[in-house]
């Protein structure tokens, strides 16, 4: 029997990461929004562990960083391997060790906070498309469920169900080559980090639990069919074939197998279904760049999409998520491609990984690298007059309000509604709440100009004057801001 439910109006199908995240951003846009899930629990797995800078940064603006302990932080990153050093100006360069399962749990407990209806135990089956809304069936503990929204969000990971039952263009190429790995107690082999030995590539990693973190691809091994992961016995005898060390006795607590598919949809928006996350690329998870991508998609689409259901967008805002993000998860993707090819390519590939290194070396080049693998260096064609900081995320800034505590930048983003930054008499904001900031002490605009931050932090207008730029000003405010 099919039990009708009230409507909503967003559907995420999938609480991982990615739409757990989404959930929240969706609540703090004001939207309704319930989130289906096939897992009856929590993630157990420990998959993805390394959240880069501009994560952190985007949990520090909605205050999500203050509810836990401060994680383990590393500037040393890589680049195919080779060692980059990942600091660089800003509040959280390098990288932050949190489990997965952690960050599902913040993002989880945050979203429902704000009230977002997380609904586990329910896979989606079908999806219906009509010219007014969209409509989700899935199959709970108690039988189907149909849920009508205004749009529904394929949050539901790299074999994800709505893109098949979509029918989306999803263009790339499947795994040519692929590593397989095991967290394995009850072992003691010496660390290595990127190993590259003469039979192929090895990394290996003892955690403060005791278990070590095993990956191996010997050279020219090809992508094998299996219908579940890996036998523990398959990792064992790469591991020995490659570094001579005997892992058989060793108790394997995870098996894992992952390659080199690279695919992205064509397009991340179909009429009133979108993608974000794993759902909408697919790309060699190393280096930690395809969780971190995912989450700066929901983190762009949240504030549009919960715009656009509450009526209160500017024609086009929603479409400027797939503009933004498909350019971003395009070069990205194109990286991490580069990167595989470095990685798991045999002697072939030396001369090529040896000039990088050398280029490294240098600050440009190491500095671009780090921005890149950071998730610092996006800058989003807003339009606007042109403008150093235009389009790329506000860097954390101390700031001064009218006879208020400082605040930093992140602070004041917390609230999801943007920020207006300068000195003076602000121009007018057609009602809008936009917080409004003088910068703090060693804050940008003092050439007394205006800068205007959307709700992800990205700036849209910048060094603007009220007497000169009123037009500017007032179509940056109309375009991004949703109306009050
Ligand atoms: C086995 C594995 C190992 C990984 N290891 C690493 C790693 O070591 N390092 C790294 O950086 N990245 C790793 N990744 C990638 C990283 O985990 C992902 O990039 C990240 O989880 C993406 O988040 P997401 O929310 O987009 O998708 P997911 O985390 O995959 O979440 C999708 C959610 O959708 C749910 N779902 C799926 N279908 C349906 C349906 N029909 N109905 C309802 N719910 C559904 C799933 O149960 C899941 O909870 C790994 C991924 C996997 C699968």
């Amino acid at each position: 029997m099919v039990h009708d439910r009230p409507d909503t109006q967003v559907v995420v199908v999938g609480a991982g990461p990615v739409g757990l995240l989404l959930a929240g951003e969706l609540r703090l846009g004001g939207a309704r929004v319930v989130v289906l899930e096939r897992r009856t629990g929590p993630l157990t797995e420990s998959r993805a562990t390394t959240l880069h800078a501009r994560t952190m940064e985007i949990l520090d603006s909605r205050g999500l960083l203050e509810t836990i302990p401060a994680p383990p932080n590393d500037l040393r990153g890589h680049f195919a391997g080779i060692p980059l050093d990942l600091g660089l100006p800003g509040s959280h360069p390098g990288q932050w060790k949190v489990p997965q399962a952690a960050t599902e749990r913040l993002l989880g407990d945050w979203a429902a906070g704000l009230g977002a209806d997380i609904r586990r135990g329910h896979e989606v089956r079908a999806v219906t498309r009509n010219a007014g809304h969209v409509e989700a069936e899935a199959l709970g503990p108690r039988g189907p469920v149909r849920i009508r929204a205004d749009h529904l969000v394929a949050c539901d990971g790299e074999d994800s169900t709505v893109r098949r039952l979509v029918g989306a263009d999803f263009p790339g190429h499947d795994a040519r080559r692929e590593m397989v790995r095991a967290d394995v107690d009850g072992i003691d082999v010496p660390d290595r980090r990127f190993e590259r030995l003469p039979d192929g590539l090895a990394i290996a990693a003892r955690r403060p639990d005791g278990v070590t973190r095993l990956m191996v691809h010997p050279h020219g091994a090809p992508v094998r069919t299996r219908t579940g992961a890996p036998a523990f016995a398959e990792v064992s005898e790469a591991w020995k074939r490659v570094t001579g060390e005997d892992v058989s006795t060793g108790v394997p607590l995870w098996v894992n197998a992952f390659g080199d598919a690279s695919r992205q949809l064509a397009r991340y928006r179909h009429g009133r279904v979108l993608f974000a996350g794993d759902a909408a690329h697919r790309q060699m998870p190393i280096g930690g760049q395809a969780l971190n991508l995912g989450l700066q998609d929901a983190f762009n689409l949240g504030w549009k999409l919960a715009a656009e259901v509450t009526g209160r967008a500017h024609p086009g805002l929603l479409d400027t998520y797939h503009d933004e993000r498909h350019a971003v998860g395009a070069r990205a993707l194109a990286s991490i491609e580069a990167q595989a090819l470095l990685l798991l390519g045999g002697p072939e590939v030396d001369a090529v990984r040896t000039l990088i290194r050398e280029l490294v070396a240098h600050a440009p080049v190491r500095a671009r690298l780090a921005a890149a693998v950071g998730g610092l260096d996006v800058r989003y064609p807003v339009g606007g007059p042109p403008h150093p900081l235009l389009g790329t995320r506000l860097p954390v800034v101390p700031l001064a309000a009218a006879g208020g505590a400082p605040a930093t930048s992140t602070q004041v983003l917390r609230a999801g509604r943007g920020l207006l930054l300068g000195r003076g008499t602000p121009p007018g904001l057609g009602g809008r709440t936009v917080p409004v900031f003088a910068p703090g002490e060693t804050g940008g605009g003092e050439d007394g100009g205006w800068t205007l931050v959307r709700p992800d932090g990205h700036v849209v207008l910048a060094g603007a004057h009220t007497d000169t730029h009123q037009k500017e000003f007032h179509d940056a405010l109309t375009r991004w801001f949703p109306a009050a």
